[in-house]
Protein backbone atom coordinates (compact mmCIF):
# COMPACT_ATOMS: atom_id res chain seq x y z
CA UNK A 1 0.00 0.00 0.00
CA UNK A 2 1.51 3.20 -1.14
CA UNK A 3 2.12 6.27 1.44
CA UNK A 4 1.21 8.62 -0.94
CA UNK A 5 -1.38 11.57 0.20
CA UNK A 6 -4.32 11.66 -1.86
CA UNK A 7 -6.90 14.99 -2.39
CA UNK A 8 -10.10 15.18 -4.27
CA UNK A 9 -8.20 18.03 -6.09
CA UNK A 10 -5.02 16.26 -7.86
CA UNK A 11 -6.15 13.34 -10.04
CA UNK A 12 -3.88 11.80 -12.81
CA UNK A 13 -1.03 13.57 -11.03
CA UNK A 14 -2.35 16.98 -11.79
CA UNK A 15 -3.97 19.63 -9.22
CA UNK A 16 -6.98 21.37 -10.45
CA UNK A 17 -7.93 24.75 -9.12
CA UNK A 18 -11.95 24.05 -9.79
CA UNK A 19 -14.32 26.24 -7.99
CA UNK A 20 -17.49 28.34 -8.31
CA UNK A 21 -15.82 31.44 -7.56
CA UNK A 22 -14.46 31.33 -11.28
CA UNK A 23 -17.08 28.59 -13.34
CA UNK A 24 -15.93 26.76 -16.55
CA UNK A 25 -11.97 27.43 -15.82
CA UNK A 26 -9.76 25.93 -13.50
CA UNK A 27 -5.74 26.38 -13.55
CA UNK A 28 -3.78 23.22 -13.41
CA UNK A 29 -0.38 22.41 -11.93
CA UNK A 30 2.12 19.07 -12.54
CA UNK A 31 2.31 17.40 -8.96
CA UNK A 32 6.03 16.15 -8.39
CA UNK A 33 4.92 15.41 -4.48
CA UNK A 34 1.73 15.42 -2.65
CA UNK A 35 3.55 17.30 1.13
CA UNK A 36 1.04 17.77 3.35
CA UNK A 37 -2.99 17.14 4.22
CA UNK A 38 -4.67 18.40 6.97
CA UNK A 39 -7.95 19.62 8.09
CA UNK A 40 -7.46 22.42 10.52
CA UNK A 41 -9.77 24.39 12.57
CA UNK A 42 -10.57 27.06 10.07
CA UNK A 43 -9.74 25.35 6.35
CA UNK A 44 -8.40 22.22 4.38
CA UNK A 45 -4.92 22.90 4.17
CA UNK A 46 -2.71 20.75 1.18
CA UNK A 47 0.86 21.49 0.51
CA UNK A 48 2.50 19.76 -2.74
CA UNK A 49 5.65 19.81 -4.70
CA UNK A 50 4.68 21.09 -8.08
CA UNK A 51 7.21 20.57 -10.96
CA UNK A 52 7.29 23.66 -12.37
CA UNK A 53 6.33 26.12 -9.66
CA UNK A 54 7.92 24.97 -6.43
CA UNK A 55 5.63 23.88 -3.36
CA UNK A 56 2.30 24.86 -3.11
CA UNK A 57 0.28 26.27 -0.37
CA UNK A 58 -3.68 25.44 -1.33
CA UNK A 59 -6.31 26.04 1.48
CA UNK A 60 -9.65 24.96 0.72
CA UNK A 61 -8.95 23.94 -2.30
CA UNK A 62 -7.85 27.40 -3.48
CA UNK A 63 -3.83 28.27 -4.53
CA UNK A 64 -2.10 31.00 -2.12
CA UNK A 65 1.45 30.75 -2.57
CA UNK A 66 3.62 29.26 -4.91
CA UNK A 67 7.58 29.25 -4.58
CA UNK A 68 7.63 30.49 -8.19
CA UNK A 69 5.52 33.21 -8.32
CA UNK A 70 4.80 34.33 -5.09
CA UNK A 71 7.05 37.53 -5.17
CA UNK A 72 5.09 39.55 -7.75
CA UNK A 73 1.56 39.19 -5.09
CA UNK A 74 3.55 39.88 -1.84
CA UNK A 75 5.69 42.71 -3.51
CA UNK A 76 2.89 44.38 -4.70
CA UNK A 77 0.63 44.01 -1.75
CA UNK A 78 3.02 45.42 0.97
CA UNK A 79 4.80 48.15 -1.22
CA UNK A 80 2.06 49.90 -2.67
CA UNK A 81 1.04 50.29 0.98
CA UNK A 82 4.37 51.09 2.53
CA UNK A 83 5.75 53.35 -0.12
CA UNK A 84 2.39 55.41 -0.40
CA UNK A 85 3.42 56.79 3.74
CA UNK A 86 5.61 59.12 4.85
CA UNK A 87 7.12 56.76 7.98
CA UNK A 88 5.55 53.95 8.73
CA UNK A 89 7.08 52.57 11.93
CA UNK A 90 3.91 50.13 13.23
CA UNK A 91 2.68 47.68 10.44
CA UNK A 92 -0.33 45.11 10.90
CA UNK A 93 -0.67 42.33 8.45
CA UNK A 94 -4.15 40.39 8.85
CA UNK A 95 -3.86 37.04 7.70
CA UNK A 96 -0.63 36.37 5.88
CA UNK A 97 0.11 32.91 7.18
CA UNK A 98 2.47 32.59 4.87
CA UNK A 99 4.97 35.03 5.99
CA UNK A 100 5.36 36.50 3.09
CA UNK A 101 4.17 40.23 3.44
CA UNK A 102 5.86 40.37 6.76
CA UNK A 103 9.31 39.30 4.67
CA UNK A 104 8.69 42.19 2.57
CA UNK A 105 7.49 44.44 5.59
CA UNK A 106 10.49 44.24 7.26
CA UNK A 107 12.58 45.59 4.24
CA UNK A 108 11.47 49.02 5.38
CA UNK A 109 14.03 50.21 7.60
CA UNK A 110 11.88 52.83 9.14
CA UNK A 111 9.81 50.09 10.37
CA UNK A 112 10.15 49.60 14.18
CA UNK A 113 7.30 46.64 14.44
CA UNK A 114 5.54 43.93 11.97
CA UNK A 115 2.54 42.29 14.04
CA UNK A 116 0.60 39.73 12.11
CA UNK A 117 -2.56 37.96 12.59
CA UNK A 118 -3.44 35.19 11.16
CA UNK A 119 -6.97 33.21 12.06
CA UNK A 120 -4.79 29.86 11.73
CA UNK A 121 -1.69 28.18 13.16
CA UNK A 122 -2.33 25.13 10.88
CA UNK A 123 -0.80 27.70 8.19
CA UNK A 124 1.55 29.69 10.14
CA UNK A 125 3.28 25.90 11.72
CA UNK A 126 3.03 24.32 7.93
CA UNK A 127 4.41 27.31 5.99
CA UNK A 128 7.16 27.12 8.51
CA UNK A 129 8.16 23.20 7.34
CA UNK A 130 7.23 23.86 3.50
CA UNK A 131 7.69 27.66 2.35
CA UNK A 132 11.02 28.51 4.32
CA UNK A 133 11.50 30.99 1.61
CA UNK A 134 8.06 32.86 2.86
CA UNK A 135 7.48 32.28 6.74
CA UNK A 136 11.36 33.89 7.10
CA UNK A 137 9.13 36.48 7.98
CA UNK A 138 8.64 35.39 11.12
CA UNK A 139 11.91 35.28 12.23
CA UNK A 140 12.60 38.92 11.98
CA UNK A 141 12.98 40.35 15.50
CA UNK A 142 10.87 43.50 14.46
CA UNK A 143 7.78 40.93 13.61
CA UNK A 144 5.42 39.58 16.26
CA UNK A 145 2.82 36.62 15.51
CA UNK A 146 -0.71 36.34 16.88
CA UNK A 147 -3.31 34.12 16.03
CA UNK A 148 -7.06 34.79 16.30
CA UNK A 149 -9.83 36.24 13.81
CA UNK A 150 -8.41 39.70 12.16
CA UNK A 151 -12.49 41.47 12.35
CA UNK A 152 -11.99 40.66 16.45
CA UNK A 153 -7.94 41.73 16.66
CA UNK A 154 -8.45 45.34 14.78
CA UNK A 155 -11.28 45.59 17.49
CA UNK A 156 -9.35 45.69 20.20
CA UNK A 157 -6.54 48.67 18.59
CA UNK A 158 -7.50 52.32 17.77
CA UNK A 159 -5.19 55.18 16.26
CA UNK A 160 -2.39 52.74 16.45
CA UNK A 161 -0.86 51.66 12.76
CA UNK A 162 0.80 53.40 10.01
CA UNK A 163 0.05 50.70 7.47
CA UNK A 164 -2.26 47.79 7.42
CA UNK A 165 -1.96 44.64 4.88
CA UNK A 166 -5.51 43.04 4.39
CA UNK A 167 -3.56 39.56 3.06
CA UNK A 168 -6.45 37.18 3.18
CA UNK A 169 -7.82 34.49 1.14
CA UNK A 170 -11.15 34.72 -0.78
CA UNK A 171 -14.72 35.85 0.46
CA UNK A 172 -15.55 32.02 0.73
CA UNK A 173 -14.90 30.48 3.87
CA UNK A 174 -12.99 32.44 7.49
CA UNK A 175 -12.52 35.56 5.14
CA UNK A 176 -15.48 36.77 4.26
CA UNK A 177 -16.06 39.12 6.79
CA UNK A 178 -12.78 40.33 5.58
CA UNK A 179 -14.47 42.01 2.61
CA UNK A 180 -17.68 43.62 4.04
CA UNK A 181 -17.57 47.58 5.02
CA UNK A 182 -17.79 47.12 8.61
CA UNK A 183 -14.19 45.38 8.22
CA UNK A 184 -13.29 48.47 6.52
CA UNK A 185 -14.28 50.88 9.12
CA UNK A 186 -12.19 48.89 12.21
CA UNK A 187 -9.45 49.46 9.26
CA UNK A 188 -9.99 53.37 9.53
CA UNK A 189 -10.41 53.16 12.86
CA UNK A 190 -6.71 51.24 13.59
CA UNK A 191 -5.25 53.67 11.66
CA UNK A 192 -3.27 56.54 13.07
CA UNK A 193 -3.66 59.74 10.79
CA UNK A 194 -2.02 59.72 7.42
CA UNK A 195 -2.40 55.87 7.60
CA UNK A 196 -2.73 53.69 4.73
CA UNK A 197 -4.52 50.01 3.88
CA UNK A 198 -4.21 47.21 1.34
CA UNK A 199 -6.30 44.34 0.87
CA UNK A 200 -6.41 41.71 -1.41
CA UNK A 201 -9.40 42.84 -3.94
CA UNK A 202 -9.29 39.57 -6.26
CA UNK A 203 -9.49 40.29 -10.20
CA UNK A 204 -11.44 42.08 -12.62
CA UNK A 205 -11.94 39.07 -14.83
CA UNK A 206 -13.32 37.24 -11.90
CA UNK A 207 -15.04 39.55 -9.30
CA UNK A 208 -15.82 43.18 -11.62
CA UNK A 209 -18.91 43.38 -9.22
CA UNK A 210 -17.36 42.62 -5.93
CA UNK A 211 -14.65 44.51 -6.37
CA UNK A 212 -16.96 47.88 -7.86
CA UNK A 213 -18.89 47.13 -4.08
CA UNK A 214 -15.53 46.94 -2.35
CA UNK A 215 -14.40 50.29 -3.93
CA UNK A 216 -17.96 52.30 -2.93
CA UNK A 217 -17.94 50.54 -0.01
CA UNK A 218 -13.97 51.75 1.04
CA UNK A 219 -14.87 55.43 -0.95
CA UNK A 220 -17.48 55.69 1.50
CA UNK A 221 -15.18 54.95 4.42
CA UNK A 222 -11.94 56.50 3.46
CA UNK A 223 -11.39 59.97 1.33
CA UNK A 224 -8.60 58.05 -0.88
CA UNK A 225 -9.67 54.79 -2.37
CA UNK A 226 -8.26 53.00 -5.30
CA UNK A 227 -7.69 49.68 -6.85
CA UNK A 228 -4.47 48.58 -8.75
CA UNK A 229 -4.07 44.92 -9.99
CA UNK A 230 -0.82 42.54 -10.08
CA UNK A 231 0.59 39.83 -12.68
CA UNK A 232 0.47 36.29 -11.26
CA UNK A 233 0.49 33.05 -13.37
CA UNK A 234 -1.05 30.64 -10.79
CA UNK A 235 -4.00 32.93 -9.33
CA UNK A 236 -6.99 32.72 -11.30
CA UNK A 237 -6.98 34.97 -14.87
CA UNK A 238 -3.63 35.16 -13.85
CA UNK A 239 -4.07 38.61 -12.04
CA UNK A 240 -4.95 39.47 -8.80
CA UNK A 241 -5.53 43.54 -7.56
CA UNK A 242 -5.27 45.77 -4.07
CA UNK A 243 -7.72 48.15 -2.93
CA UNK A 244 -5.18 50.59 -1.55
CA UNK A 245 -6.66 53.30 0.31
CA UNK A 246 -5.57 56.54 2.86
CA UNK A 247 -7.09 58.73 5.88
CA UNK A 248 -5.28 61.26 4.57
CA UNK A 249 -7.20 62.98 1.86
CA UNK A 250 -4.35 64.88 -0.35
CA UNK A 251 -2.49 61.48 -0.39
CA UNK A 252 -1.89 60.47 -4.08
CA UNK A 253 -1.29 56.62 -3.40
CA UNK A 254 -0.80 55.66 -7.22
CA UNK A 255 2.28 57.83 -7.32
CA UNK A 256 5.18 56.51 -4.37
CA UNK A 257 5.85 58.73 -1.61
CA UNK A 258 8.88 57.28 -0.93
CA UNK A 259 10.99 54.55 -2.92
CA UNK A 260 14.34 52.69 -2.88
CA UNK A 261 16.95 53.85 -5.82
CA UNK A 262 17.38 51.36 -9.12
CA UNK A 263 20.30 49.86 -7.44
CA UNK A 264 18.11 48.89 -4.00
CA UNK A 265 15.31 48.05 -5.70
CA UNK A 266 17.45 45.24 -8.33
CA UNK A 267 18.69 44.42 -4.51
CA UNK A 268 15.86 43.87 -2.88
CA UNK A 269 12.99 42.94 -4.80
CA UNK A 270 11.97 40.70 -8.17
CA UNK A 271 8.08 42.31 -8.99
CA UNK A 272 7.49 45.79 -7.26
CA UNK A 273 9.69 48.96 -8.85
CA UNK A 274 8.55 52.61 -8.70
CA UNK A 275 7.41 52.59 -12.11
CA UNK A 276 5.62 49.78 -11.89
CA UNK A 277 3.76 50.88 -8.81
CA UNK A 278 2.14 53.95 -10.93
CA UNK A 279 1.18 51.32 -13.97
CA UNK A 280 -0.44 48.83 -11.31
CA UNK A 281 -3.53 51.41 -11.13
CA UNK A 282 -3.41 52.06 -14.60
CA UNK A 283 -7.05 49.96 -16.03
CA UNK A 284 -8.65 48.16 -18.89
CA UNK A 285 -11.91 50.19 -20.07
CA UNK A 286 -14.22 47.56 -18.88
CA UNK A 287 -12.90 47.41 -15.48
CA UNK A 288 -12.36 51.41 -15.40
CA UNK A 289 -15.74 51.71 -15.96
CA UNK A 290 -17.08 49.38 -14.09
CA UNK A 291 -14.65 51.07 -10.97
CA UNK A 292 -15.76 54.65 -11.92
N1 LIG B 1 -1.96 35.39 -1.19
C1 LIG B 1 -3.18 34.68 -0.89
C2 LIG B 1 -4.34 35.16 -1.73
O1 LIG B 1 -4.19 36.18 -2.40
O2 LIG B 1 -5.38 34.49 -1.71
C3 LIG B 1 -3.48 34.76 0.58
C4 LIG B 1 -2.43 34.04 1.34
S1 LIG B 1 -2.58 33.88 3.04
C5 LIG B 1 -2.18 32.19 3.17
C6 LIG B 1 -4.32 33.93 3.38
C7 LIG B 1 -4.49 33.80 4.89
O3 LIG B 1 -5.70 34.43 5.34
C8 LIG B 1 -4.58 32.35 5.38
O4 LIG B 1 -3.42 32.03 6.11
C9 LIG B 1 -5.84 32.32 6.26
O5 LIG B 1 -5.68 31.51 7.42
C10 LIG B 1 -5.99 33.79 6.59
N2 LIG B 1 -7.34 34.20 7.05
C11 LIG B 1 -8.53 33.88 6.49
N3 LIG B 1 -9.54 34.45 7.19
C12 LIG B 1 -8.96 35.15 8.21
C13 LIG B 1 -9.47 35.96 9.28
N4 LIG B 1 -10.79 36.15 9.44
N5 LIG B 1 -8.58 36.52 10.14
C14 LIG B 1 -7.23 36.33 9.99
N6 LIG B 1 -6.69 35.56 9.01
C15 LIG B 1 -7.55 34.99 8.12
Amino acid sequence: MSDEIVHPTIQDGWYREISDMWPGQAMTLKVEKVLHHEKSLYQDVLIFKSTDYGNVLVLDNVVQATERDEFSYQEMITHLAMNSHPNPKKVLVIGGGDGGVLREVVKHDCVEEAILCDIDEAVIRLSKQYLPGMAVGFEHPKSKTHVGDGFKFLDDYKNTFDVIITDSSDPEGPAESLFQKPYFQLLHDALRDGGVITTQAESPWLHLPLIARLKKDCGEVFPVAEYAYTTIPTYPSGQIGFMVCCKDATRDVKVPLRSWTKEEEDEKLRYYNSEIHKASFVLPNFAKKALQ
